[in-house]
This record gives C-alpha cells, sequence and structure tokens, in this order.
C-alpha cells in the first residue's frame, strides 16, 4: 500500500465555499508517494502547490476524486486525527508557526494538543529538538532566533508529534542563504536517517535537485513526474513552460546549444565540472 494515494483530485476555492462551478485550482490530479521518498514539488505561483499541501493532512478536502494517507481517506472522520499525526505541515514564515516565549515550550505544543503525557512530551521535545540541531537553545526565546533558526523549531513542533511525513510549504523563502542551508541540511538528514516523508514545496532549484523525485505542476495539473535528472534533462520543456532549471543545468545547455557535446545532465556543480571535463577532453 502507498502512503499517499491522491486520485483523481479536482478542487476550485468558491465551489468549496458556496457550492458554484468555478475556474478549478486542482484539475484531475493522481499520484502516489512512497514510505520514506522525498519529494519536491514545483510550479508557478498560483499553480496550486499550496492547495495541494493542505489536501495531505485534511485541512482541504478535494471536491471530487480523494487523497488517503496509510489507506484512510482525509474524508473519513473517525481517522482524520490519525491523517493529522502522521502528516505534519510546516509553512513558509516561522513567525507565524512560533506561539509560545520558549523554544521548549513552543516544541512541546503539538504533543500537548495530541494529549501526551507529561514525561513522554519531555522525551519527545528534547529529541526533536536534538533532531534539528536546536538543543542548546531550549531556553532561548524564539524571536531572538534567525530566521533559519526559527524555522529549525518550528520543524522540531511537527517532528516532536512523530509523524511519518513532513509537507513543507516554501519552508525557506523567507531564509537567507545561511539559513536557507540550515533547513535544507535538517530536512535531508530528517529524510535520510529518521526515514520520515518530506514532500517540498519549492522555488529552488538548487533544493529540488535534492529530492528522489520531482513533480510539476501547472495550471492544477502534473505535467512532470521523475527523478530530478529526467525532469531537468528536458530544459526545452521547462522553458516553454517558463520554468526554470538547476544554474549548472542551464549552464549546460547554453554550452550544448552553442555546439559542445555534453553528455547527461548536470544538476550541481561538480557535475557540470566533470561534464565540462569530458567534453573538452573529446572535443
Ligand atoms: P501555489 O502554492 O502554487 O502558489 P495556491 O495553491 O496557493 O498555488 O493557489 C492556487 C490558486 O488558488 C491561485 O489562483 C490562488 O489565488 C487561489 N487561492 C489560493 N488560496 C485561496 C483561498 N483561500 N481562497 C480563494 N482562492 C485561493
Amino acid at each position: 500500500m502507498n502512503f499517499i494515494e491522491v486520485k483523481n483530485v479536482v478542487f476550485g476555492y468558491d465551489a468549496a465555499e458556496n457550492g458554484e462551478e468555478t475556474k478549478k485550482v486542482l484539475k484531475d490530479v493522481s499520484f502516489s508517494v512512497k514510505n520514506g521518498e522525498f519529494i519536491a514539488l514545483l510550479g508557478h505561483n498560483g499553480s496550486g502547490k499550496s492547495t495541494l499541501a493542505k489536501m495531505f493532512n485534511g485541512i482541504l478536502e478535494p471536491e471530487s476524486g480523494s487523497v488517503s494517507v496509510n489507506g484512510c481517506d482525509t474524508k473519513w472522520e473517525d481517522t482524520i486525527l490519525d491523517v493529522r499525526k502522521s502528516v505534519g505541515l510546516v509553512l513558509q514564515n516561522p513567525d507565524n508557526q512560533l506561539v509560545a516565549s520558549i523554544v521548549e515550550e513552543d516544541v512541546a505544543f503539538g504533543p500537548e494538543n495530541l494529549g501526551i503525557k507529561p514525561e513522554e512530551i519531555r522525551r519527545r521535545v528534547d529529541s526533536a529538538l536534538k533532531a534539528v540541531d536546536m538543543y542548546e537553545y531550549r531556553h532561548h526565546a524564539p524571536y531572538k532566533l534567525s530566521g533559519g533558526q526559527k524555522q529549525r523549531v518550528a520543524i522540531a513542533g511537527i517532528i516532536a508529534m512523530e509523524p511519518e511525513c513532513i509537507v513543507l510549504d516554501e519552508p525557506t523563502a523567507m531564509l537567507d542563504p545561511q539559513g536557507r542551508k540550515e533547513v535544507m541540511d535538517t530536512i535531508i538528514r530528517l529524510n535520510r536517517t529518521k526515514k520520515i516523508t518530506i514532500i517540498l514545496i519549492t522555488h529552488y532549484m538548487d533544493e529540488a535537485v535534492l529530492a528522489d523525485r520531482v513533480i510539476l505542476l501547472d495550471q492544477g495539473k502534473i505535467i512532470k513526474d521523475g527523478t530530478p535528472k529526467t525532469v531537468f534533462s528536458d530544459v526545452e520543456f521547462l522553458k516553454t513552460h517558463s520554468l526554470d532549471v538547476p544554474q549548472a543545468t542551464e549552464l549546460a545547455y547554453r554550452l550544448s546549444s552553442s555546439g559542445m557535446k555534453i553528455e547527461n545532465t548536470p544538476l550541481n556543480a561538480d557535475e557540470c565540472v566533470e561534464a565540462l571535463v569530458k567534453a573538452l577532453e573529446k572535443n
């Protein structure tokens, strides 16, 4: 059984609110997510990424079609709490997610709401703060932390609920390069060592290439779904949809357009250097 199953999902906001037939934000979206996968969800502003993110833990329900987590449809009321425990959501702005005046109290907030016993909460808070490398800041005030540190505390708050999957909606958009690196390192570590399934919405292609799989959404439809290598190899296709490719891929693409024979699609600086050295040896 797949961990998350999205089947023929159609959704429009006004329809959800007034029952009217209006513009659909998601149009027949289907895909599945395996346990432990790291997926990057890409697309223009307004393509429906955040709407889809809110479907994974039942904040929004499809108008037609279905979303299920561990075999439980997000429309089923008796299992919605299990779904919410399984899939945690981290948003763009850490300031909107931190609620307490002390870091460790903030991280405890989620498990407290789940009705977890105090000694178990203590264990989870310590373990979550260690997982994001913020344990030494446990007695600090969140507002004094850097953007990257705040976002890591927000992620710890989700980890403390021990989800199987974390959905992150542009978690690095408001951060400086250092903060972005801290958050991305944390996400990768959680995926690789704790086997937490990751669905990352991002505008940064250098973050997307770190995923196992890239899903491209355009005007509410999936237009590509594959490994970063296969998706970013089709530079022409991405360009016709005005989508970016990683810088290394762009450079190799331009060089091959001007006649240089470059094999493989490089996704990062190291792969680009390797491809260029090979190409220069041959030319
Ligand atoms: P993305 O995350 O890819 O930028 P969104 O899912 O946020 O896309 O938005 C998709 C479309 O839905 C946009 O046209 C947006 O204006 C609209 N939309 C998003 N949230 C709401 C809302 N709460 N009410 C009405 N329309 C919305």
